[in-house]
């Protein structure tokens, strides 16, 4: 017996430390007081990036992640660093990458706070946005997406006591698409108006519009002390803004001139793509990423790209 129940004790011992060893989804990292970027890792279990903001009476976080296991290893990550209550999760945008775990922020106690075309879009428009990689049970997941309790299609100051939290509505990347910045530490969550050293989905945006807004984000005397929490990539800075934006800069150059020259199609993504990895050798950019940025981007230079459309709520 006594044997049986050692050797239980050394099983139980076992699977507790394989639980502490087992590797987050994500890497969390501290930006300033109380505010954690969580980075998607290496293996992109995650799907993309969030974060949190600890105040001083509850927890605001900036998305929920693809999968619901990596929100719950959030939340843990969360309950570790603070007793408080999380009171708040804003979705930057409605793709499912984004906002695939908010069931889990919202069992933990969240408001899902989000642009209000989010409404009409999550549960439809993102079965379009994996195109032919849906499965059936993705298509299931997608549908029984919750719906966001509270929308703006204004700016709004969220307060976690005295920190103020400032949620921007900006243009570019689905035509629902929020910020969030937090001035007392000069970090903004960007979602998806800013990636780091991979190519952007272009699927749902213009980006004549996504320019101008990341324009916004070199502004202000501040700029150059900002860090900024990309949708996807590192912890940027103000040159990776200058680089991303630059990168969209180019791409639209190469489309124009290949589209002047009466390339289309796979001809027309076989004279941007080479041109555009040579001037971004540090970026990783598959062919897949490539040829879908190819395609919108003359849509949209020759006016037939199709946007999300606004729904009634
Ligand atoms: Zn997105």
């Amino acid at each position: 017996m006594m044997k049986r129940l050692v050797s239980f004790a050394a099983l139980v011992a076992l699977s507790a430390s394989a639980t502490a060893q087992a590797p987050l989804p994500f890497v969390l990292k501290q930006l300033g007081p109380g505010v954690y970027a969580a980075i998607d890792g290496p293996e992109h279990k995650a799907g993309s990036n969030a974060g949190f903001v600890i105040g001083d009476d509850g927890v605001l976080v900036v998305d929920a992640f693809f999968t619901q296991d990596a929100a719950r290893a959030l939340v843990a990550e969360i309950k570790r660093l603070t007793p408080k209550p999380i009171r708040y999760v804003v979705n930057t945008h409605y793709h499912a990458d984004h906002t695939g775990g908010d069931q889990v922020l919202r069992d933990a106690g969240a408001i899902i706070i989000a642009h209000r075309n989010v409404r009409g879009w999550i549960r439809t428009n993102n079965v379009n946005l994996f195109g032919d990689r849906i499965t059936p049970e993705l298509k299931a997941r997608i549908e029984a997406l919750p719906l966001p309790d509270l929308v703006t299609d204004k700016d709004l100051i969220v307060w976690l006591g005295a920190r103020r939290i400032v949620v921007r509505t900006v243009l570019g990347h689905t035509g629902g698409d929020l910020t969030v910045a937090v001035p007392d530490a000069r970090i903004l969550f960007t979602g998806d108006m800013l990636w780091r050293k991979v190519p952007p989905n272009l699927i749902d945006g213009s980006v004549k519009e996504w320019l101008a807004t990341d324009a916004t984000f070199l502004g202000g005397p501040a700029a150059a002390a900002m860090q900024f929490v990309p949708g996807h990539g590192d912890v940027a800075n103000a040159k990776d803004v200058d680089d991303f934006r630059a990168y969209l800069t180019n791409l639209r150059r190469l489309v124009a001139e290949g589209r002047k020259a009466k390339l289309a199609n796979d001809a027309l993504v076989q004279y941007v793509a080479p041109k555009q990895r040579r001037v971004y050798p540090d970026w990783t950019i598959s062919d897949r990423a490539i040829a879908a940025e190819v395609k919108y981007m003359d849509q949209e230079l020759a006016g037939t790209k199709k946007r999300p459309v606004p729904q009634p709520d």
